[in-house]
């Protein structure tokens, strides 16, 4: 029999599990409330709690799985399994997740960043077709991503590889929460989008319901922005010119840099779909020299929120399947 693996997909509000099969199809799949309170020491608990009550429930045993992969917030060390630093989990001390969760469900466990996660995901069964070369930028209340490049999903010196929401993209630009200035997260995060929105709107004089919005004080979110300028509104169209401007200038850098066949555009502010897509694509091709330009694509993500749970079982995949055969 074909074993099975566990994919986690850890998050500040929900924990995401699946069981998928080695090719990727999630199976089934089960989520659990992310309680963060006492320093977040009932989060790997509600974990094996889970992870043993549905292996009961389905009449399987370790035996059936070759193991468990998981995605987290924060930093990570691969080969201990530790996290550290992911204050939306309140895990500000060094968290020994591999060493509990293995103990606690009898099963080998591997672990690495969300984002780094998540582009494997995307990488291995989304957008990627399984090409070796591939990009994945998420633009949520942040912007992450993590890099594929000649089949290897990159860590770099630090852990830091794939950082693509720090990439400058305005020297002079909003300060970032990572101490820097202009970084794309600044302009392109859901919450960056409406802080553009905000600033370039005392600039704009002409008619538009989305400066009016502004004007009267309304809370506006990165989707009225997009859902305005769909609908024809001029400012709100020119404040999506600029994000895509921003979007289009840091991946033509990642493409002249790492050429992969393609850079993957996820998470919630990719929603407005191709209207954003596209034109991401117009600036992408002014920023790359002609062979980064005719080879390497700009696509949309596929998995939505499956991405995260997909890629963890990949990790299962690449270190523990792999390594036995
Ligand atoms: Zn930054």
């Amino acid at each position: 029999m074909e074993k099975k693996i566990i994919g986690i997909d850890l998050g500040g509000t929900t924990i995401k599990f699946a069981v998928l099969t080695e090719r990727g199809e999630i199976q089934t799949k089960w989520s659990e409330l992310t309680d963060i309170t006492e320093e977040g020491s009932k989060i790997v608990p509600t974990i094996i709690r889970s992870i043993n009550e549905h292996l009961e429930m389905y009449n399987l045993t370790p035996e059936h799985f070759h193991g468990i992969g998981m995605g987290s917030p924060g930093s990570i060390d691969l080969e201990k399994g530790t996290v550290v630093g992911a204050y939306n989990l309140n895990w500000k001390t060094v968290q020994h997740v591999k060493d509990e969760i293995e103990k606690g469900t009898g099963m080998p466990f591997v672990i690495d960043n969300d984002a780094n996660v998540a582009a494997l995901g995307e990488q291995w069964v989304g957008a990627g077709n399984n090409e070796p070369n591939v990009v994945f930028l998420t633009l949520g209340t942040g912007v992450g991503g993590g890099v594929i490049a000649e089949g290897n999903l990159l860590h770099g010196t630090a852990g830091a590889a794939g950082e693509v929401g720090h990439i400058t993209v305005e020297p002079n630009g909003y300060d970032c929460t990572c101490g820097k200035k202009g970084c794309l997260e600044t302009v392109a995060s859901a919450t960056g989008v409406v802080r553009l929105a905000r600033d370039m709107a005392d600039e704009f004089a002409g008619d538009s319901q989305l400066k009016s919005m502004i004007d009267d004080g309304e809370l506006i979110t990165s989707k009225d922005v997009f859902d305005l300028s769909q609908q024809g509104d001029r400012f709100a169209l020119l404040v999506v010119d600029k994000v895509t401007f921003y979007l289009g200038l840091a991946c033509g850098n990642i493409g002249n840099l790492l050429n992969p066949s393609t850079i993957v555009l996820g998470g919630g502010v990719s929603k407005a779909g191709e209207f954003l897509a596209e034109r991401v694509r117009n600036y992408f091709e002014k920023f790359t020299y002609p062979t980064v330009r005719n080879s390497t694509k700009i696509r949309l993500a596929k998995l939505g929120n499956d991405a995260g749970v997909i890629g963890a079982s990949s990790l299962v995949i690449e270190n523990i399947v792999r390594s036995q055969s």
